[in-house]
């Protein structure tokens, strides 16, 4: 594994703007791990003994303020944020934590001229190692061995860590999915002696975890494994620890629906009834939206979507789901729907073939909606037929005829058949 990391432009000013200043700076975390396994850092943090405001200075004291802001997102736990070239980059001041007596934060956080002690606070050994360009990689905890076995191990005792932060359990979790690897013996052992005081964490980290989670490749492995962890914040899911069965038929679903997020949740949920979902996501304080596209979808998923040979009573059925659902909503859907057939050991040709004929209506521009029906409100009322209820009961008849296929879309023919059935109100 290379042991020199290539830092950007902004990093290395940065770095560069406070060394100048007579004090030590580094990248560190997530971006020093991503660089070291050859991915993409999704972001650059930066370490440094340098107070907020010395740092702030520095950095404007050396840059044009059109090129260069200083954000104070961060000052009050002791950092902040530059943006550069559209890049934000955060700064944070090395310190140490205090004692942990609420399992979430520390009572307070001490300043400390340490990089090592500052490195000493972080969780996992993998994202304890820091770099600049004169020290090269510092690595006091075997990160970069860690990286090379593919191991999450916490820093010092992994209970105590647990104790301290609980959060750092389903932190575990989403760096063990998130870079595929394994979580090390000791540290797993803690976990779930620790995750009880999950039940301490805010709704709202619990939550940011389990989307990074469950936006992993893979996430099923390490639910598989733990997901005794997530029935803390997910009490739903008890039913799975109970029954076995019922947990690997939830994860064959996820790991056959489709990667997005909403899939993702709603296949893990879909087993358990729709309103499980919405229930759990927004006690998770998920966006209402996103909570209530899950439960839909587990919803959706679970209507008779399938159609048998795609003749002309099947593509009717198809039309009436998606003039109710709409393309994108039944899209997913059957999708789902699939991946439950499949994780059933069901066939899937059915849902297949349901999706063939979606694919077939809108490629030909059939119509399925009033949008699309070939005549209007103001075509029937050109008829004699009075403005009000009628009107839409018409159109809806009229729809539900050319779904049928007894009518074609055509102007004629649609106004011909209006003015000898008008619904009568
Ligand atoms: P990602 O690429 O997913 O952002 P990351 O390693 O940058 O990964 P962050 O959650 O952004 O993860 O946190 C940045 C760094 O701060 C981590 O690498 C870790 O060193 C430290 N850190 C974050 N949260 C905790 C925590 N709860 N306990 C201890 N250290 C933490
Ligand atoms: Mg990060």
């Amino acid at each position: 594994m290379v042991r020199t990391i290539f830092l950007p432009k902004a990093v290395k000013l940065i770095l560069g703007v406070l060394t100048d200043g007579g004090h030590e700076a580094y990248a560190v975390g997530g971006c020093v791990r991503d660089s070291l396994r050859g991915a993409e850092p999704k972001d650059w943090d930066i370490c440094s003994p340098a107070p907020p405001e010395t740092a702030a200075a520095l950095i404007l004291a050396a840059s044009s303020p059109e090129t260069v802001k200083i954000l104070p997102i961060g000052l009050k736990h002791g950092g902040v944020t530059v943006l550069m070239d559209g890049e934000a980059y955060e700064i944070t001041t090395f310190r140490s934590d205090g004692p942990y007596s609420d399992h979430r934060r520390p009572d307070y956080v001490e300043w400390t001229d340490s990089l090592e002690s500052d490195l000493s606070r972080r969780d996992f050994t993998v994202n304890t190692m820091a770099y600049n360009e004169r020290r090269g990689l510092v690595d006091p905890f075997g990160g970069l061995n860690d990286l090379k076995d593919g191991l999450i191990r916490a820093v010092g005792s992994p209970s105590e860590r647990f104790r301290e932060d609980a959060l750092r359990i389903l932190r575990a979790m989403r760096f063990a999915a998130v870079l595929g690897f394994s979580i090390e013996a000791a540290t797993e052992a803690a976990m779930g002696g620790r995750k009880a005081l999950l039940a301490e964490i805010s709704a709202e980290r619990i939550g940011a975890e389990l989307r990074g989670l469950l936006s992993a490749p893979s996430p099923s492995r390490v639910l598989d494994r733990h997901l005794d962890v997530v029935t803390v914040p997910i009490p739903e899911f008890a039913a799975y620890v109970r029954d076995p069965a019922a947990k690997a038929l939830a994860l064959a679903c996820l790991e056959s629906c489709p990667s997005d997020l909403v899939s993702r949740l709603a296949a893990l949920f879909v087993f358990l009834g729709a309103e499980a979902a919405g229930r759990a996501l927004r006690r998770l304080r998920f966006p209402t939206h996103d909570a209530g596209r899950v439960e839909t979808l587990a919803r959706d998923a679970s209507e008779p979507l399938a159609v048998r040979m795609g003749g002309a009573a099947d593509a009717a059925h198809v039309k009436r789901l998606l003039s109710r659902m709409g393309p994108e909503r039944l899209r997913s859907a059957l999708a789902l729907k699939k991946a439950m057939a499949t994780a059933l050991g069901e066939d899937a040709t059915p849902v297949e073939a349901a999706s063939a004929l979606l694919d077939a209506i809108l490629e030909a521009g059939q119509c399925y909606s009033l949008a699309s029906l070939a005549v209007d409100g103001n075509d029937l009322m050109s008829l004699g037929i009075p403005a009000g209820p009628e009107i839409g009961a018409t159109l809806r008849m009229l729809l539900e005829r050319v779904m049928d296929g007894d009518l074609p879309n055509e102007r004629g023919a649609l106004l011909g058949w209006a003015m000898g059935n008008r619904a009568t109100t």
